[in-house]
């Protein structure tokens, strides 16, 4: 019983140091960390990780999908609890483990978020439906290059999904670097549209992009993560990519194109809604906080950015056959 009590105060020091490393206001706060201590004690074994058989907690079949575990659902409850004492005291909502209260959906821990991860996915799919019916692969080599980056996008929305879903550290990393890979996909995809016939710099540029790219992911491998630092990498790439796109469009209204507007609207909205993911501010009904609003204000972009592809290939097809 001695050595039970021990290792149920070392997993209780354990996981205040481990919250002290992603500390925030409300995992400080005293009622936070009783409550997270009598919990544990409570309800959780020796680990932290399972239930013990008369354990107070019940969840759901959703929960138990997600592998939510002792210590988490402890988590949870507390932080719930003390969100409420500090309503009822007039006090202002604050973050837990560096991310403010979310309520769970079906086991989802940012629901708002995953919805609108949703959102982008199915946008990302139907244009590249549209695509794949017009434009066959074999068609011309450009045709490839949208497919895979369809391809990239869509496996981005997918694991945004998992990660809002389920916060992990493995869940963490795929979401960093798919959303990466997607940011530099449009930046990669406007240096082969633009500068195609100039093979060699076409190389340089590529070669130099996925070298960066590998180290990143290295780095974001390493588990420590410098969130403004991959911020920084992703708005650069970001801004790089929509400032060529943008050259573009404008090369192409001055010949009288007019489907180079789709892509000076694609740039603008997505300059225009960038703000929210540097926002931060407490999940409107427990649910939208900036992060889900940048992501559900993104989901309608890739309706405007496909149609500029499409218009774009059709042109370029057009081109060709007066050529021939
Ligand atoms: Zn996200």
């Amino acid at each position: 019983m001695g050595s039970l009590k021990i290792t149920l105060v070392t997993v209780f020091i354990l996981s205040c140091k481990l919250s002290q490393l992603s500390a925030s206001e409300g995992d400080r706060l005293y009622i936070y960390k009783d409550c997270l201590k009598r919990c544990i004690s409570r309800n959780c074994d020796e680990n932290g990780l399972l239930f013990r058989q008369n354990t107070t907690i019940q969840q759901d079949f959703w929960c138990r999908l997600f592998s939510w575990r002792c210590i988490d659902e402890c988590k949870y409850h507390c932080m719930w609890s003390a969100v409420k004492k500090l309503e009822n005291a007039g006090r202002q909502v604050v973050k837990f483990h560096g991310k403010w209260p979310f309520k769970r959906i079906m086991g989802m821990q940012e629901p708002a978020s995953v919805f609108a991860s949703l959102l982008n996915l199915l946008a990302n799919a139907y244009m590249y439906s549209k695509l794949r019916t017009e434009f066959s692969i074999k068609s011309r080599p450009m045709v490839l290059l949208w497919h895979l980056f369809a391809l990239v996008c869509m496996n981005a929305w997918v694991w945004s999904m998992v990660f809002h879903t389920r916060d992990t550290p493995f869940t963490e990393f795929m979401d960093y670097t798919c959303a990466l890979s997607m940011v530099m996909g449009l930046y990669v995809a406007a240096v082969v549209r633009i500068l195609h016939s100039q093979k060699k710099i076409v190389a340089t540029l590529l070669t130099g992009s996925l070298l960066y790219f590998a180290t990143h992911v290295r780095l974001l491998a390493t588990g420590v993560v410098d969130y403004d630092y991959n911020m920084t990498v992703n708005v650069i790439f970001g801004a790089v990519g929509s400032f060529i796109w943008l050259v573009y469009a404008g090369y192409l209204s001055a010949r009288g194109s007019r489907y180079s507007s789709r892509m000076l609207w694609f740039v603008t909205c997505s300059a225009v809604v960038l703000p929210l993911e540097l926002l931060d501010f407490p999940p409107v009904r427990r649910a939208w906080d900036a992060h889900a609003v940048w992501h559900l204000s993104t989901a309608p972009l890739p309706l405007l950015f496909y149609q500029f592809v499409i218009e774009d290939l059709r042109y370029t097809q057009s081109r060709q056959d007066k050529l021939l």
